[in-house]
């Protein structure tokens, strides 16, 4: 079946479709080639039919939620992309008279929304999450975590698609071997379709005040105003900070071409305006190459590069 029959078919069921989309309009980087198609499953019903489809055609394809943490060649990309945009489901469950709250979000829902959600029930533990950009699939997949907190602390199962038996299958908290930035869904071929979260009623003001407390943080240190991937680089040892680490090297605003390591918080590369991945990539290597060549360190860089 030719890729132009599969997405007649799968327009036919109710997924839109995209032809020809640069990745660039779907990155917070705002950097990306372009992808031959781009699905938008409008159900979870059409999003499974659409891993199966493409997966049985053997078309390579990735999977992508709100684009934040993607680094993305700017070459013609050689697989389809499939968007969760549109899986935004949550339905809520009071347990143990209404001192915890089961939240079950689809993986397209927005992390930050979600976090608002519940705080503003008066529950807490996502209070975390509350400015950090992209998706309940991608939180997961990177264990996305900030001021202390973690996906790995309010998510307790994940129902996921198997692309290895095309199953549907519940993993535990436990199962998803969530550590640093990471989850077993970087290692093996598992779509995150919904997870549940369980949060602790607490007293609205001081959820209010974490929150605030959080954003002030956020606004005030990290260039959320520019694009970029968020932080370009993992912590490589507790208390190693790249960002502090390159600020005393002088390195805050140094830019190759109009990718350039942020003046306001020096773990961020953004993108000036018309950056490239080539540009993007060789800041990352120089970067690398001098924390190497002064504290023997290697970094890692956290989001993925697709190259
Ligand atoms: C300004 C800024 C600030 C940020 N601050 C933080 C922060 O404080 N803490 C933090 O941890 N991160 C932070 N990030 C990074 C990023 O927002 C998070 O990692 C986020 O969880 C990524 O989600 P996403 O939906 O955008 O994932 P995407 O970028 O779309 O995808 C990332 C990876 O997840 C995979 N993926 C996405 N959805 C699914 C799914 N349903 N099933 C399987 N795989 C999936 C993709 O295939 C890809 O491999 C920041 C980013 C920016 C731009």
């Amino acid at each position: 079946m030719e890729l132009d029959e599969i997405c007649k078919e799968l327009y036919v069921k109710g997924c839109e479709i995209k032809k020809d989309e640069y990745l660039k309009s779907h990155t917070s980087l705002r950097v990306g080639g372009k992808t031959p198609y781009m699905f938008f499953p409008k159900t979870k019903r059409i999003f499974i039919e659409t891993l199966i489809l493409l997966k049985e055609k053997d078309i390579p394809f990735k999977i992508i939620g709100g684009g934040t943490n993607l680094i993305v060649t700017d070459d013609d990309l050689n697989f389809v992309m499939v968007s969760t945009k549109y899986l935004t489901g949550v339905k809520e469950k009071k347990l143990m008279n209404g001192q915890k709250l089961l939240v079950d979000s689809e993986c397209g829902v927005y992390l930050a929304s979600l976090s608002h959600l519940v705080s503003e029930r008066g529950y807490s533990g996502l209070e975390f999450a509350c400015g950090i950009p992209g998706t309940v699939g991608g939180a997961i997949y990177m264990n996305a975590g900030a001021y202390g907190g973690e996906m790995k602390d309010v998510v307790i199962e994940a129902e996921v698609f198997d692309l290895s038996d095309l199953k549907i299958k519940i993993l535990r908290n436990k199962e998803l071997e969530f550590s640093y930035r990471k989850s077993i869904l970087q290692d093996l071929p598992l779509v995150l379709l919904s997870s549940k979260q369980i949060l602790c009623k607490d007293n609205l003001n001081n959820i209010k005040s974490r929150i605030e407390d959080f954003s002030i943080k956020r606004y005030s240190k990290q260039p959320i105003e520019m694009p970029s991937a968020g932080s370009t680089f993992k912590r490589p040892k507790p208390d190693f900070y790249v960002g502090t680490v390159l600020e005393s090297l002088g390195l805050k605003g140094y830019s190759i071409g109009d990718a350039q390591i942020s003046t306001k918080h020096a773990g961020f590369i953004i993108n000036k305006g018309n950056a490239t991945f080539g540009q993007v990539k060789a800041l990352i290597d120089y970067v690398k190459k001098v924390i190497k060549e002064k504290y023997q360190v290697d970094l890692k860089v956290e989001p993925e590069i697709w190259e």
